[in-house]
């Protein structure tokens, strides 16, 4: 971790504060986990009572469930939880959820790894790995349920599913009981039994907690915990065709990992009661040990012209609205990645957005801020020409000598760091500049190019334009110009001749041509899934431009992944996946200014 303040637990008064901060600041001072056993690895009670003190003074988790890619909301999650285990001598477990057999692959396994990582943060802490997979306690799970039909407090229903929808009541409406909820412990536990060992079809009963059909707080009226489905798991294969609900799992996979701070997103609330009623029976029986994980709730991150939904990403993956999960369109992290956003970038966004009881919209301009403050500081400069059009200095010869005179120019590498030395390029008879740098009838204002016009090539000389040479179509393809002698930039006199506009070009001889992508938001509406709203409708036509271009020289051998700012174009990033040595591609990353906010 790049962070200064990691292991330093003498500077938490000063941290900037918010609710969760103030909760674990509370429960350390008043030392409810204290005296906390660990036994090195997720396990029951016995297990951890076994076991040394806990070196984590608390310990949190970011558990995904790898269905797909991780988005920026997940960062939000990410920085959040091995945040807090940083700041406050914690540790932070990575677990994958993976307790749905159905959507979850080894594909997204791998890439929720490797994007964690590359956030900045490590599940390697205090001597061991924290890397869990929800699957591995599937047995646990398994003699939990039959210990609470063992106490009376689960029963296997029967009935259809949409009667036990309607059972269930409303927020006015109390739940009706279940005819088969008065069933004995034996006959529960026979007929789980039976489901676990494939005698029934897949949706004809489940497993439910036994609470109260009358509960004011619907997910207490007899939760389903365990629900019969025939699918390979990616982890446990066929073992099993019954498999743990999401709100009975959950709980469980946090007090076998030991968990103190369990914190999760706003609409999980109303699952709170029943994450503490289940685990407290379990401490009852013996099975899971003291203190039991507590879990709080935080607001989710939006961000504007963004969607962040696994299931919708994955829909514009699918339907190929987009090239890929890594598509430098797309919030997830490694579209993110290949864009050019920087993980300091990520987590300066994640941890300004604090945390908050109530879900938040951020403007995307704050994320483009902080990206752009991130790289004005560090990233070389250099030139590069997007829309080119050639410019011919007519009196070349006649100023330099011969035509093949090659004049040698220098610009520093970064304006605030002459220690970073200087690019080398050079000017010669024709040079690649923009094709909106010049106007054959100027509008008021326009200092660049026009017939009489004189301008300064940057780092290099002053021109006067004479005019443009033209195709058939009156298409212009050419601009003409004659050198201004004695104005070369560093060069005694250089400014005796004063103009109104400089401009960036590369030279005809020795630039390099290169491919830029050019990347707009991915939809037009701020909130592109508001109301309900299909979001494919609200798709920006024009997300992605590619132009064909020229860069200077000092880019000839630039590696892939390499930032760097074009003067009054922006900042670019050699594509991760695309650029070759000997064939750039460059990804815009950002422009210069805000184009984001309204
Ligand atoms: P999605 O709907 O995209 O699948 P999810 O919440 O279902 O999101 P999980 O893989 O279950 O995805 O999420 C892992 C963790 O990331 C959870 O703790 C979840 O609360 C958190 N998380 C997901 N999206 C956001 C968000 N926009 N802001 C903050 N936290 C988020
Ligand atoms: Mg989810």
């Amino acid at each position: 971790m790049s962070d200064p303040k990691a292991g330093d637990h003498s500077a938490e008064s000063s941290l900037p504060s918010n609710f969760l901060r103030g909760i674990i600041e509370r429960d350390l001072a008043a030392g409810v986990y204290d005296g906390r056993r660990f036994g090195g690895g997720p396990g029951d009670a016995a297990h951890h009572e076994a076991g040394g003190a806990d070196p984590a003074r608390v310990r949190l988790r970011f558990p995904p469930e790898p269905n797909g890619y991780l988005h920026i909301g997940h960062a939000k999650s990410i920085c959040l939880n091995f945040g807090l285990a940083r700041d406050y001598g914690g540790v932070c477990h990575l677990r994958f959820d993976d307790t749905n057999p159905e959507k979850e692959e080894q594909e997204y396994v791998d890439a929720i790894e490797e994007m964690v990582r590359w956030l900045g943060w490590d599940w390697d802490a205090l001597g061991s790995s924290h890397l869990y997979f929800a699957s591995n306690y599937f047995d646990f799970m398994y003699r939990a349920a039959e210990h609470l039909i063992e106490q009376g407090l689960a029963y296997v229903d029967e009935q259809p599913a949409d009667a036990m929808r309607a059972n269930r009541g409303d927020f006015s409406t109390p739940g009706t009981n279940s005819p088969f909820r008065g069933r004995t412990v034996a006959e529960n536990l026979s007929r789980f039994r039976e489901m676990r060992d494939g005698q029934h079809a897949d949706g004809s009963m489940v497993l439910r907690a036994k609470i109260d059909m009358a509960s004011p707080n619907i997910n207490l009226r007899d939760p389903a915990i365990y629900r019969i489905r025939r699918a390979t798991h990616h982890n446990t294969g066929d073992a099993w065709c019954i498999y743990p609900m999401y709100t009975y799992a959950h709980p469980i996979e946090d007090a076998l990992e030991r968990i103190t701070h369990s914190i999760c997103t706003l609409e999980f609330a109303d699952q709170r009661p029943f994450y503490d009623w289940l685990l407290e029976r379990l401490a009852e029986g013996g099975l899971l040990a003291h203190p039991l994980p507590k879990q709080y709730e935080f607001g989710r991150l939006n961000l504007s012209y963004v969607i962040t939904s696994k299931r919708k990403l994955k829909q514009l993956v699918d339907e190929r609205h987009v090239e890929g999960w890594d598509d430098p369109r797309m919030p997830t992290l490694a579209g993110m990645r290949r864009r050019g956003y920087t993980p300091s970038a990520i987590r300066k966004m994640a941890d300004d957005s604090g945390a908050s009881k109530t879900n938040i919209w951020l403007d995307y301009s704050v994320l483009d801020i902080a990206q752009r403050d991130d790289l004005d500081p560090q990233v070389a400069r250099a030139m590069a020409v997007i829309d080119p059009l050639p410019l011919k200095l007519t009196n070349w010869p006649d100023v330099f000598g011969s035509a093949e005179h090659r004049e040698p120019c220098q610009a520093p590498v970064h304006p605030h760091h002459p220690e970073r030395g200087h690019r080398d390029f050079s000017l010669g008879p024709v040079l690649w500049i923009e094709r909106d740098d010049f106007a054959e009838a100027p509008p008021k204002g326009f200092f660049r190019l026009f017939p009489g016009n004189k301008v300064r090539l940057k780092y290099g000389v002053v021109v006067e334009c004479t005019g443009c040479e033209k195709d058939a179509a009156g298409r212009i393809t050419a601009v003409t110009a004659t050198v201004v002698p004695d104005t070369k930039s560093g060069t005694p006199g250089a400014d005796a001749v004063k103009v109104k506009g400089v401009i960036t070009w590369v030279g005809a001889h020795d630039a390099v041509a290169t491919e830029l992508r050019l990347f707009d938001r991915l939809f037009t509406e701020a909130q592109p899934d508001a109301g309900g709203r299909d979001y494919l409708t609200v798709l920006n036509p024009a997300s992605k431009r590619v132009a064909r271009g020229y860069v200077e020289p000092s880019l000839s051998s630039a590696e892939a992944e390499t930032r760097v700012q074009f003067e009054r174009h922006g900042y670019f990033i050699t594509d991760r996946v695309d650029h070759r040595a000997g064939a750039p591609v460059f990804n815009r990353i950002t422009g210069l200014k805000d184009n984001w906010a309204k």
